[in-house]
């Protein structure tokens, strides 16, 4: 999919307040620092369109980005940083919980976790509440040019075993990026474009 436009739409703190236009939207969410604005920019080919490296935990609002005037891009804050209280480090935000489970127009949402590491259980525990709450999801593994092709390998399949024995029957898809190699974005993009097409195709 070639990225024509990308515009910022709105951002906010209220699922209910999100664009009404019933279009495709993903939503990107992971851990603080773990890349997502710099898959964002990737993905999008700007530079800036969501905030790199701003101090975790800044951007606490659902932000909504309008891509080729015919799909939404929404990156979520991210969970898990060490600044928060105590409390809320392992609850998810309310308007976040309430996006998942009342925005309508979410067809996917993406799981980021840093490749480096082992499965972390705040992962583990949001993907196990999308799943209850049976919201598609695929995971994206970022920062893949720190480690060899071995490593990768190894460490995928880690998580994906993890997955495996825990509550999951079924290992959900995954993609495998670095935003500053630019890997992984052709791949994610055709995904998108390939969903957009059959839900286009069925609001006909
Ligand atoms: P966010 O907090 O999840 O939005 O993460 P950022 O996109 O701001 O990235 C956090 C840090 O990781 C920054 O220092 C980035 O330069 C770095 N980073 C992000 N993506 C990559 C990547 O693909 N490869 C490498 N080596 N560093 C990355």
């Amino acid at each position: 999919m070639k990225i024509k436009s990308a515009d910022f739409v709105i951002s906010n703190s209220d699922v209910a307040k999100c664009p009404n236009e019933p279009l495709p939207e993903y939503a990107f969410i992971g851990r603080s620092n773990v890349g997502k604005s710099s898959l964002i920019n990737m993905l999008t080919e700007r530079k800036s369109l969501a905030k790199t490296s701003g101090r975790p935990g800044k951007t606490q609002l659902i932000n909504h980005f309008k891509i080729n005037g015919n799909w939404f891009l929404v990156d979520l804050p991210g969970y898990g940083y060490a600044r928060v209280s105590k409390k809320s480090k392992k609850t998810f935000q309310k308007y976040v919980t309430d996006y998942f489970l009342k925005r309508k127009q979410l067809v996917s949402a993406f799981v980021l976790v840093d490749i480096r590491h082992a499965p972390q259980s705040i992962d583990l525990e949001f993907m196990e509440y999308l799943g209850a709450n049976a919201v598609p999801f695929s995971i994206v593994f970022t920062k893949a040019d720190k480690l060899n092709a071995k490593t990768i390998e190894k460490n995928v399949a880690v998580y994906i075993r993890e997955l495996l024995d825990g509550v999951w029957e079924e290992a959900p898809n995954h993609f495998i990026t670095s935003s500053s190699k630019n890997i992984g974005r052709e791949e994610l993009l055709a995904y998108i474009d390939n969903i957009n097409q059959q839900f286009f195709k069925e609001s006909q």
